[in-house]
């Protein structure tokens, strides 16, 4: 039996996980975090039992725990309860799904706990890899990446010598707005910018698909995961989304991971690893896929993943300015206060702006968080 934690259990990659519990009942929920959504945790205790829940929103902590009164689950609230869901004695594994920064101190707190993570929360890693990584190896928490395409070259580097990467391959679907101009970019509605051709997902990431900021992120991720410099990682735009990442490997040799887009795989595969479960879906079927199509991303158009690369490069408090920038216009173009093209401009105003420093510690980190958002409020907002 394995006992696992889900912060953000009421999310995209949060309820998928879920799904994979309900087919594989040697998993246990111990624990659940998530915002504000009271009506959807609800459901999810009263179906899995957890012995503990936190929510963010005290509103919505007060709600939940009045309508779990009939039950034995404790409830808590706000950064404490995120750090006692993510540290509870009973639990192996961590899935670390909620979105953006405020995930990177139960992160950090579970690792110290001697949890292994299931890590979809790609925010934690871009601001705070340093501390992460090296975290992992002092406490042995393994860290087990979520996200497809980590995924994929985690899979494409069992039973190879990792000494022996020559590039990583990290494909692109391109998002809804592949092959558009800048002046197309201009008019560009919230509606149109959620409309991801391949995936679904929460409302930040389908909107940093389409800005290519998820690729920028997913970038400095791979850097951090697998140890690799910023040149040997190239992004290919793969428009198909079959292909989810590949590995080249000194001799030529390209090992990669395919499949339907389907998150469940790259969760079940984090949670079980090294082992492969079945998984009930649509498998891929090499007869109906036609083609698949490869090209180079369009940076001059998507300048954000050209910064995501220039922010990791220069390192220290810089990817947390790109990041923490991006996660307020995200927010601010959700809200329509905003245009599409704005989110890009407003990470580098930010970035221009700043001076970093090097190797930040966590306080530093969230001081820069702070700061980047004030600066947004004040100029943008
Ligand atoms: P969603 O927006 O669907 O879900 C986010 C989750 O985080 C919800 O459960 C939400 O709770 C919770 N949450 C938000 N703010 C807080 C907070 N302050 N405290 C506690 N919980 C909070 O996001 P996704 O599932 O799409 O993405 C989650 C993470 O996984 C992101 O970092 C994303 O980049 C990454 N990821 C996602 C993929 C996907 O396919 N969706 C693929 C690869 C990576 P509530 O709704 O109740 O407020």
């Amino acid at each position: 039996m394995k006992k696992i934690g889900i912060l953000g259990s009421t999310g995209s990659i949060g309820t998928q996980t879920l799904d994979i519990v309900r087919a594989n009942p040697e998993l246990k929920v111990e624990t659940l975090a998530a915002g504000r959504n009271v009506d959807l945790m609800e459901q999810q205790a009263r179906e899995f039992s957890p012995k503990l829940i936190a929510m963010w929103d005290e509103t919505a902590y007060t709600e939940l725990k009045t309508r779990l009164a009939d039950t034995d689950i404790q409830v808590r609230c706000g950064m404490d309860g995120l750090l006692e869901a993510a540290t509870y004695p009973a639990i192996d594994t961590v899935v670390a799904a909620i979105v953006g920064m405020i995930g990177i101190r139960p992160t950090i707190a579970a690792m110290k706990a001697g949890k292994d993570i299931a890590l979809a929360n790609k925010e934690t890693l871009v601001t705070a890899g340093h501390i992460i990584m090296p975290l992992a190896e002092e406490t042995g928490a393994s860290i087990l990446p979520v996200d497809s395409e980590h995924s994929a070259i985690f899979q494409s580097l069992q039973g190879n010598q990792h000494n022996a990467i020559h590039k990583i391959l990290l494909t692109a679907s391109g998002g809804p707005f592949r092959g558009r101009t800048i002046k197309e970019l201009k008019s560009v509605r919230v509606e149109d910018a959620l409309k991801h051709p391949n995936w679904t997902m929460g409302r930040k990431i389908t909107i940093d698909s389409a800005t290519l900021v998820n690729k920028g992120l997913e970038v400095m991720e791979a850097k951090w995961l697998f140890g690799v410099d910023y040149d040997q990682i190239q992004v290919v735009v793969h428009p198909q989304s079959v292909i989810h990442s590949m590995v080249e490997y000194e001799d030529g040799a390209i090992m990669a991971q395919l499949g339907t887009p389907d998150m469940r795989l790259p969760i079940q595969y984090a949670l079980f690893y090294p082992d492969r479960k079945p998984l009930a879906g649509e498998h891929l079927d090499f007869y109906r896929l036609k083609q698949m199509t490869f090209e180079a991303p369009d940076t001059d158009t998507f300048r954000a993943l050209k910064l995501a690369v220039s922010a990791g490069k220069t390192g220290g408090t810089m990817p947390t300015v790109f990041n923490a920038a991006n996660e307020l216009a995200v927010a601010l173009f959700l809200e329509k206060k905003i245009s599409f093209l704005q989110i890009t401009d407003i990470i580098e105003d930010c970035m221009l702006r700043h001076s970093p420093a090097a190797d930040p510690d966590l306080d530093e980190i969230l001081a820069v968080e702070q700061e980047t958002y004030a600066h947004i409020r004040e100029k943008f907002s």
